[in-house]
C-alpha cells in the first residue's frame, strides 16, 4: 500500500499530538528516556518487523498510550483522527481503574477478542516491553519480577496469535533471548 500524502499528513499529526501530550512524560529506567520513545519504537517495530502499512495501526500505535497516560479524552482523539482509531486506541486502553492483578488478567482475557489493528498494536507494543525489560528495566525489577512479566506477556501473545507471523516470529525471539539473560541473572545473584 502506498502512503499518500493525506496518509503521511495524519501520521505526522498523530506524531506531534503524542509528542504534546507526552511531552512532560519520562518512561521507567535507570536512564529514563522521554516518553514519546516508546510510541515511535512501538510504530518502528509495526513498520520494519511487521511490515504494517495500515495507517490507522501506525497512527493508533502513536497514540497508544495517550488515553491511558495522560489528559486525553477518546473524543478529542475522535475529532482529531477519526472514530475508527478512536476505537483501536480504547481497545488498547489499558483499564487502571482495577487492580494491577484484575487489570492484567483482563488483558489476557480480552486479547483474542480484539481487531485485527488493535492486536498488531498490542503485539508490537509487548516487543517493544520485552526488549526495554532486558536492555533498560525500570529500577528494582528483580530477575523474578522480569521473568514474570515475559511470562505474562507471552500469555497475551497466546491470544494475539494470527494477526501478523512476522512479528509473532519477533516476539519469540526476545522471549527466547530475554529468558536466557534472566536465567543468566540468576546465575549472578
Ligand atoms: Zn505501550
Amino acid at each position: 500500500m502506498q502512503l499518500t500524502d493525506e496518509k503521511y499528513s495524519i501520521f505526522l499529526r498523530s506524531l506531534c499530538f503524542a509528542a504534546e501530550k507526552h511531552k512532560y512524560q519520562r518512561r521507567k529506567g535507570k536512564n529514563p528516556p522521554p516518553y514519546i520513545n516508546h510510541p515511535i519504537k512501538v510504530v518502528e517495530i509495526l513498520w520494519q518487523e511487521g511490515s504494517v502499512r495500515d495507517v490507522n495501526v501506525l497512527v493508533g500505535a502513536l497514540l497508544h498510550d495517550t488515553i491511558e497516560d495522560t489528559d486525553t479524552s477518546p473524543e478529542e482523539i475522535q475529532l482529531a483522527f477519526g472514530e475508527k482509531v478512536k476505537n483501536i486506541v480504547l481497545e488498547v486502553t489499558n483499564d487502571w481503574r482495577l487492580s494491577k492483578a484484575a487489570m492484567k488478567q483482563k488483558i489476557v482475557d480480552q486479547a483474542p477478542h480484539f481487531s485485527f489493528e488493535a492486536k498488531q498494536i498490542k503485539l508490537a507494543d509487548l516487543i517493544c516491553n520485552v526488549r526495554d525489560i532486558m536492555n533498560d528495566p525500570p529500577l528494582r525489577w528483580t530477575p523474578t519480577r522480569r521473568l514474570e512479566y515475559v511470562q505474562w506477556a507471552e500469555k497475551v501473545v497466546e491470544g494475539l496469535k494470527g494477526c501478523n507471523e512476522q512479528l509473532e516470529i519477533c516476539f519469540e525471539e526476545r522471549v527466547t533471548e530475554a529468558k536466557w539473560r534472566i536465567n543468566q541473572l540468576y546465575n549472578e545473584y
